[in-house]
This record gives C-alpha cells, sequence and structure tokens, in this order.
C-alpha cells in the first residue's frame, strides 16, 4: 500500500503565559512507497510522534490530507475509522502488552475485538507465534518475558489482523544493541513475507541504516530531505542530516561490524574535509595515491565504515594542503574517482 501525505499541518497551543502556537508538524508532503521499509528520522521535538499520530489515524491533522492508496482516510469516522484503523498494525517503545495476559493471549486480544472465533483464533496465534519465533512462549505471563521478548510478541499481535502498514514508533529504542538488531531483522524478514509496508519512526540513524529502504529527515515539524538510505548517506544535503552521520554510534548492530562501523576519531581537531567513498572504492588506498599524484599532503582526523545493505560507504575526515592549484587538481581527480568530497557543510 503506498501512503500519500499532502500539507500536512498540526499546530498545538502552547498552554504557557507568552508562548506562542507550537507547530508540532508544519506542512509535510510525503510519498511513502508501498511494499518497503520507509525511515522517518528527526531529532526529539521534530514532530516524529505527532505526524505518526497522523498518519496511522490516531489524530487528525488541522488541514491536509492522508492518502492510502486512493483512499482519502484523514476525514474517516465512526465504523469506517475503525475498520479501517484495524487493518493498521503499530509497535511502539514500551510494547503497550497487557500485564494480566499471556503472550498468546495478548496476541488473540485484536482478533477477539474483530469477532473472529475462538477456534480459528487458536490456529491463527499459533502462527504468529512461530512468525514471531517465540512457539514455545505462548503461555508465559508478559512479566517473565525479555524486553525483546516482548517486542516479538507486540509484532505478532500488530500482525494479527493482517494488516497492509506496520507503524514502528522508536520501536528499538528501548533495546540493547544486539537485541535492536535481531528485532530490526525480523521486521525486515516480515516486510518481505507479507509485502508490507513499513514505516519506522526513529531518532537513531543506526536505525535507518540497518533497517530501511528509504528515509526522510523531520527537523522542525518540515522534512529537511528524503531519499534511498544509500543517497542519504552519500550525499547529505542538509546541516541536521550532516549531523546524525556525524554521531552514528562505533559498535554497529550487525555482527560482522561489530568494530568501528561509527566514526572513529583520534583527533578533536582539525578535519576540514569530509571524504565518502562507496562500495569498492573503500578498499582503494585513494589517500595515498593522491599524495604521491599531487603535492598536497592530507592528515586523518577520523574515519569509519557504514554497512548498509548491499553497499559499504566509507567516510573519512581529514585535512589537506599544498598550493591552490595542487589541492584544486587533487580534489579534481577524487571526484573523477567517484569520491565525494564535502567542505563547510558543502559538496564540492
Ligand atoms: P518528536 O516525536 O519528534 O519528539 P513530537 O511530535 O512529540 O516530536 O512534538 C513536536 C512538538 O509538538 C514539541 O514541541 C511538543 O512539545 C509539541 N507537542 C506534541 N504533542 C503535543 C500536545 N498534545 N500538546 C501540546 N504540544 C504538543
Amino acid at each position: 500500500m503506498r501512503i500519500t501525505l499532502e500539507n500536512l499541518v498540526r499546530t498545538y497551543s502552547d498552554s504557557s503565559p507568552g508562548a506562542g502556537a507550537i507547530h508540532a508538524v508544519n506542512g509535510v508532503s510525503l510519498s511513502i512507497r508501498p511494499n518497503s521499509i520507509f525511515g522517518i528520522i528527526g531529532k526529539s521535538g521534530a514532530g516524529k510522534s505527532t505526524l505518526v499520530r497522523i498518519i496511522s489515524l490516531l489524530e487528525k491533522p488541522d488541514s491536509g490530507t492522508v492518502f492510502y492508496d486512493d483512499e482519502r482516510v484523514d476525514s474517516l469516522s465512526g465504523r469506517a475509522l475503525i475498520e479501517r484503523r484495524r487493518r493498521i498494525g503499530m509497535i511502539f517503545q514500551n510494547f503497550n502488552l497487557f500485564s494480566s495476559r499471556t503472550a498468546a493471549k495478548n496476541i488473540a486480544y485484536p482478533l477477539e475485538v474483530s469477532g473472529v472465533p475462538a477456534a480459528e483464533i487458536n490456529a491463527r496465534v499459533k502462527e504468529l507465534l512461530a512468525l514471531v519465533g517465540l512457539s514455545d512462549r505462548a503461555d508465559s505471563p508478559i512479566s517473565k518475558l525479555s524486553g525483546g521478548q516482548k517486542q516479538r510478541i507486540a509484532i505478532a499481535r500488530a500482525l494479527a489482523n493482517n494488516p497492509d502498514v506496520l507503524f514502528c514508533d522508536e520501536a528499538t529504542s528501548a533495546l540493547d544493541p544486539q537485541t535492536t538488531r535481531s528485532i530490526l531483522n525480523l521486521i525486515r524478514e516480515i516486510q518481505h513475507k507479507m509485502n508490507l509496508t513499513v514505516v519506522m519512526v526513529t531518532h537513531q540513524m543506526e536505525v535507518v541504516r540497518d533497517a530501511c529502504d528509504f528515509v526522510a529527515v523531520l527537523d522542525n515539524g518540515l522534512i529537511a530531505e528524503q531519499g534511498t538510505v544509500e543517497e542519504i548517506f552519500m550525499h547529505p544535503k542538509t546541516a541536521v542530516t550532516r549531523d546524525f552521520l556525524l554521531n552514528l554510534p562505533s559498535g554497529g548492530f550487525s555482527e560482522e561490524t561489530q568494530a568501528g562501523s561509527g566514526l572513529v576519531r583520534w583527533s578533536e581537531e582539525g578535519g576540514e574535509y569530509i571524504l565518502r567513498f562507496i562500495g569498492k572504492m573503500t578498499g582503494e588506498p585513494v589517500l595515498s595515491r593522491l599524495a604521491s599524484k599531487f603535492n598536497v599532503e592530507f592528515n586523518i582526523r577520523a574515519g569509519g565504515i557504514q554497512h548498509l545493505h548491499g553497499q559499504d560507504i566509507g567516510t573519512l575526515i581529514t585535512d589537506l594542503s599544498g598550493s591552490k592549484e595542487e589541492l584544486a587538481k587533487a580534489l579534481d581527480y577524487l571526484k573523477e574517482e567517484g569520491i565525494v568530497v564535502e567542505k563547510n557543510g558543502e559538496e564540492r
């Protein structure tokens, strides 16, 4: 299912004296592709929760429209809204499970509400427990499950009514890196198996890196930029995106990237140039070639490799010095080699 957002606006009034209106979502238009994982990343206060509440039909925008495929859904009400919401799956940071029910009974809940016959519920719950790898935990009370297991049960519950979209609102923010990785892998697997559209709201670029196909960066209630994850990692256009990329944590979620998937910085000073390499270029001795070809010197200040799906992207933060002419030649050479060079927040 494709989700289309047109010019969404949501303004809150601030009750504190002298404060004006809060433009939580300030004119968001977005096309979320079907059958893929779409990330919405933003810092705290950027408007993510407000936006996801609007897209998932929990809250109405002040103006603007939401389409699921060709159907306008932001104006639904009563029965039609309840029916539509039934086919929306949602998972949250704090799992929102019933602590008084067992794992199986939590998964059964949305089916009971939908009036599914008991025998069918039992079969479906079994199937869902197997899907999330917890067949042996059917009768466990929620309090006996780990965080990762709770999120698996929440995922199973979210999928019970065969939704066509799954919203993940900071779904891994409360989990450790290893558990995060296993939950993100599970979501990718399920997305593929069920042809789901997944919208993943997060403040962590590593979640975008490890799970998403596309991403939009939300800043101050507006989309700052959007693209494939690879485009955003290779050609960030705004300060807010660059900041996310420069602050990726240095242990990756994937086993093979435990060491150094964020930037390792060994000098706080310098580093006027940011070089970004893709694919096989990450293994090439580009800088030593540069120094032997041109009369320039370099001093590396930080470096790291990000493992995206199927592509590696390397980043080096470095000084480059030499005469103006030699520097210009060296930078042209880097460009010819397919390396993206950024200086003072601008791609050259
Ligand atoms: P995020 O999820 O990115 O942290 P939110 O959507 O929660 O951002 O918040 C965006 C802005 O809107 C913040 O300034 C927040 O204080 C404000 N806000 C969010 N919900 C409400 C509300 N129900 N009432 C008043 N202000 C709100």
